[in-house]
């Protein structure tokens, strides 16, 4: 088994060997945590600074949870600056935009080591169901970081696979035709792209496509996505977290889906509840707050990275006892709250997947009364017929948590049928509020 050989490489990269057992490897985590805080404290006038950071000293993962939190704010501010290292030293700056706001945008510093060490990890990460000789295509959008796409490409060369870079931009059949001519047997890229490639080419009469595995990366995969990508294309989905503050590589998938095995050697991760702050204990969902483990330009320590999941220990059917991360949902915050329901992204997203055809949805929440949740839902043009809208609003009003607020009116639900191309978009997807229109009309 390949997790195996992931989990061995974890082991190697805290300087031990694979069989030194659970209780060695957690204790040489905590080592490092101790050595990045040092680093932090030393090395990055930010962390120097800090007025909310405690005097007792810090010995290891015991401790962390005395110490105050890094946000994505942090990232955006010069002075005083977060990274660790020389300017001579930085080898790439990559800058984000901040989500929700126009404000300065982040800005993530990487070293030629770091670097180094995302490409090592994709390596072994592709490595969990990538073998010699596969092709993998690789269709993350051209406007994505380059630096997805090239990491994964040396990494992919180093384990004697051929990467396949494809810049599908956002049109489905192109990336179909790249997937036949290039005759991939691997794609990775974002889930609702490679929802809408699977479902056009079910529907298109063209030749098969021969895939064993997909990867998907980047945005949250609702497992209604999954089940359909699998369906349509016979193969296994795999799923990988991760963001640029991680290093690109976070977690990934193993054959028993039963949560991404965790980059344990580089990434101590804990849930806590967003809003107390408070760790929670695994099972329990909240939000993911990791601190690098190894010296990097950008040591975050405590990074709340507003992505909702829980954590999984214990033995894997895989045979790897690596930490999990599962319940992977979207964004903490993005929850928007009609009467006593919950509406989210990831649940719309859930359900709307759910029905043949459709290939993308774009979701607004209008508030007043009756709410409606206006949903624009693309689909290859023999699904585009009004059949499929009403397939969409019977699968949102058959969630048992909205269902009573449908039936009572108080939830309206309305759905018109797009071109793919009409819901082009580069940021991640978010369900969108919207006041009443009638509100201030008088
Ligand atoms: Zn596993």
């Amino acid at each position: 088994m390949t997790v195996a050989a992931y989990e061995a490489r974890m082991y190697q990269r805290l300087g031990l060997q694979p069989d030194a057992g659970r209780p060695a490897f957690e204790a040489a985590q905590s080592a490092h945590l101790a050595a990045t805080v040092a680093q932090a404290r030393a090395l990055s006038p930010f962390y120097r600074r800090r007025a909310d950071w405690p005097d007792a000293p810090f010995t290891g993962i015991a401790d962390l949870p005395r110490l105050p939190f890094t946000t994505p704010d942090d990232l955006t501010r010069a002075d005083p600056p977060l990274v660790a290292v020389s300017g001579g030293d930085v080898a790439r700056i990559v800058t984000l935009p901040t989500s929700g706001t126009s404000g300065p945008p982040k800005r993530v510093q990487f070293a030629a080591e770091d670097l180094e060490a995302t490409a090592d990890y994709f390596h072994h990460g592709m490595a969990v169901f990538t073998s010699p000789g596969d092709r993998v295509a690789i269709a993350f959008a051209a406007d994505r970081p380059a630096s997805i796409g090239d990491g994964l490409a040396v990494a992919l060369r180093r384990l004697g696979a051929i990467p396949l870079q494809i810049a599908t931009a956002h049109d489905p059949q192109s990336l179909v035709v790249a997937l036949r001519r290039e005759a991939a047997n691997i794609v990775a890229g974002p889930p609702v792209s490679l929802l809408a490639a699977a479902r056009s080419s079910a529907a298109d009469d063209g030749p098969p496509i021969r895939l064993k595995a997909v990867l998907v990366s980047s945005d949250h995969a609702a497992p209604s996505l999954k089940r359909a990508i699998a369906a349509a294309w016979h193969c296994e989905v795999y799923e990988h977290w991760g963001m640029t503050e991680t290093g690109y590589g976070g977690a990934v998938d193993c054959a028993a889906h039963a949560g991404l095995h965790l980059r344990e050697a580089d990434l101590f991760v804990e849930v806590i509840d967003p809003a107390t702050g408070e760790p929670l204990p695994p099972g329990r969902e909240g939000e993911i707050v990791f601190t690098t483990l190894q010296p990097r330009a950008t040591p975050l320590i405590r990074y709340r990275t507003g992505d909702r999941g829980c954590l999984v220990e214990g033995d894997c059917s895989c045979g790897s006892r690596l930490r999990r991360l599962a319940g992977l949902s979207g964004r903490i915050g993005d929850a928007a709250i009609v009467g006593d329901i919950r509406l989210t992204q990831a649940a719309i997203d859930d359900a709307v997947f759910a029905v043949d055809g459709v290939t993308d949805l774009d979701a607004t929440l209008i508030a007043g009364s009756p709410a409606t949740l206006s949903l624009r839902i693309a689909a290859p043009p023999r699904y585009r017929i009004p059949v499929l809208g009403v397939a969409v609003r019977s699968a949102v009003a058959a969630v048992p948590q909205w269902a009573p607020a449908v039936a009572a009116g108080s939830l309206r639900v309305v759905v018109t049928l797009a071109d793919a191309s009409l819901l082009q978009r580069t940021a991640k997807r978010r369900l969108r509020h919207e006041e009443d229109p009638c509100a201030n009309s008088g």
